[in-house]
């Protein structure tokens, strides 16, 4: 039998829940904060415990064979796995914000302006199905200081409450994606019925909570 590998968040957003869905499912292993690695003890499984920006690299190359990751992650990492099952959590829209008084109305109105984001590809491909030119400015955190300190007319990014944007002085101005934790496979072992056993427990996990 083989001993399947799932990759989940170390920590973050998605811990928590990644950790208890698997709970859920009756698998019985310690979550050592310190350790990368954990044994299922009554189920052939081991749990890798990653940032969630590797994840889905690693399930499509098979160095783990299931993940529960972010939609937005996949997508914006390109990669090509399987999508087994939406997971109900981690739920959140990705935004275009613009700041409050600004002269940016309409879509189009961004033809031209810098837009800064942790996610260009997401972006991108908003941008190029619109049939809208603009500059994407690439930073990998804190995109809401950008408007303020005139490095963008605009950004992209992640929008729970909106608190971070008003406290930034912006405005939510378009949706582009929804997005919540999924859990994935590669493509190789979507028959494997070690797989087929740990999906028809999620998936009774899931369906009692509902
Ligand atoms: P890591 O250290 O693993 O790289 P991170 O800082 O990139 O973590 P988190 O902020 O923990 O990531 O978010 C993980 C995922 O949680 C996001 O990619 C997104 O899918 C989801 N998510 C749900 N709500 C939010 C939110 N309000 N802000 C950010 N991410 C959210
Ligand atoms: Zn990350």
């Amino acid at each position: 039998m083989k001993t399947l590998k799932i990759a989940i968040q170390k920590s973050g957003r998605l811990n928590e829940k990644s950790v208890e869905i698997l709970k859920n499912c009756g698998l019985s292993f310690e979550n050592y904060k310190s350790s990368l690695i954990a044994t299922v003890a009554n189920f052939p499984l081991e749990i890798l415990f990653l940032r969630d920006d590797d994840i889905p690299e690693y399930v499509q190359d098979g160095i783990a064979d299931l993940g529960i990751v972010g939609e937005n992650v996949i997508t914006e990492t390109k990669a090509n796995v399987e999508y087994l099952q939406r997971l109900g959590f981690g739920k959140c829209t990705l935004k275009i914000a613009v700041q409050t008084g600004s002269e940016i109305q309409k879509l189009e109105d961004l033809n031209g302006k810098a837009i800064a984001t942790s996610y260009p590809v997401i972006l991108e491909k908003f941008l190029t199905e619109k049939g809208i030119k603009s500059d994407i400015r690439t930073i990998s955190g804190s995109v809401e200081i950008g408007p303020g300190l005139g490095l963008s007319d605009a950004i992209f990014d992640i929008v729970s409450t909106g608190g971070t944007l008003k406290s930034n002085g912006l405005k939510p101005f378009a949706d582009v994606m929804n997005s919540e934790a999924v859990l994935i496979g590669n493509q190789s072992i979507i028959d494997n019925p070690e797989v087929a056993e740990l999906l028809q427990r999620i998936r009774s996990v899931l369906s009692a909570k509902s």
